[in-house]
């Protein structure tokens, strides 16, 4: 068994699975997908089948080749990240790459490759490995680990095969935070904000762990009516760091605000709470201080700025924007 703990990528899997059983196996592939659902943990299996002294066609999991690959310390498997979080991979970083599979391998008889993001390569970058994929080395196996492939030269990916992976569905996501301990009404907000991957689920429900999810609900729905300000801060200056951590984090609490408009509207509907008791007092008190419609068109302000942070608008315009929603919830607060 070379992919176990991959999480739903049949297809993905089979593909590759067969293509190592056949020994058909591309020597440049794309591994086109979200982030977080398994490209990297499959591109590592992919070079222990090939670099397991009992390879090719699957890794014995046990042999030393096998072990180094999984602690990345085998020296015929190449992995290219960028330097920081602010920079791509860089021209500089492929030259050596090139350089180094056009030797022969040092442990075994193949080497592999792992670029990962292969789309934050500069289009130099690309050009330069152009001439890599062009002529592969026989006993080369490369593999680019991209989420928009679009962002790769036609040229680059004429000559890959492409792997999708797709993203999983919020089930299998929200089955993977009850078995990390969730409970199931939090795993449910998680997965839903998720988008699919497993590895951003896995951080926001660190970040909820912390108690987030608690100080947004507190702060749309607390007794003195929306602390907009508050809101604004939270979407936007969640996690320090990259501008994809930045849009993340504004993303998880977008999700965990509209979550809760969308059960106060099915509360205010008459559906039973499915939230737990605090949260169901919140609810509750939300609902009949503002009203089925003024929460209906939170709602929609919410999805709205979900969509926009999706389509990479600036998240603090996004923050600024749920600010003025929620500051027209206040001036009815006493009447
Ligand atoms: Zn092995």
């Amino acid at each position: 068994m070379s992919f176990e703990g991959l999480i739903g990528q049949e297809h993905a899997v089979g593909l590759l699975e067969n293509a190592l059983a056949g020994g058909t196996l591309a020597h440049a592939m794309i591994f086109a997908g979200p982030r977080g659902v398994g490209k990297r943990m499959a591109a590592v299996r992919v070079a222990r089948a090939l670099l397991c002294r009992e390879g090719p066609r699957a890794a014995c999991g046990r042999c030393g080749a096998c072990h180094r690959v999984d602690a990345g310390t085998h020296g015929d498997l190449y992995v290219v990240e960028p330097e920081s979080s602010r920079s791509g991979v860089s021209i500089s970083q492929v030259r050596a790459l090139a350089a180094a599979l056009a030797q022969s391998p040092m442990e075994g008889e193949r080497k592999a490759a792992i670029i990962d993001p292969a789309d934050s390569m500069t289009t130099q970058a690309q050009n330069c490995l152009l001439k890599t994929l062009e002529e592969p080395p026989a006993d080369t196996t490369l593999m680019l680990l991209a989420e928009n492939t679009d962002l790769l030269l036609p040229t680059v990916r004429s000559r890959c095969r492409r792997v999708n992976f797709i993203p999983l569905d919020e089930e299998t996501v929200r089955d993977f935070l009850i078995r990390r301990g969730e409970d199931s009404e939090s795993a449910a907000v998680l997965a839903r904000a998720a988008r699919g991957s497993l590895e951003r689920a896995g951080e926001m429900a660190e970040a909820a762990a912390a108690g987030e999810r608690a100080k947004l609900i507190e702060a749309l729905a607390g007794d003195e009516g929306p602390d907009s300000e508050a809101l604004r801060d939270m979407i936007c200056g969640g996690r320090k760091g990259s501008l994809r951590q930045r849009r993340e984090s504004a993303l998880f609490s977008l999700e965990i605000l509209h979550s809760f408009t969308v059960d106060c509207i099915r509360f205010s509907a008459g559906a039973a709470p499915g939230a737990s008791v605090d949260v169901t007092r919140r609810l509750e008190a939300f609902a009949g201080r503002h009203g089925f419609e003024r929460i209906a068109r939170l709602e929609k302000d919410l999805a709205d700025a979900i969509i926009m942070i999706d389509m990479f608008a600036d998240v603090r315009l996004v923050g600024e924007k749920v600010a003025a929603a929620t500051e027209r919830l206040r001036p009815l607060d006493k009447s």
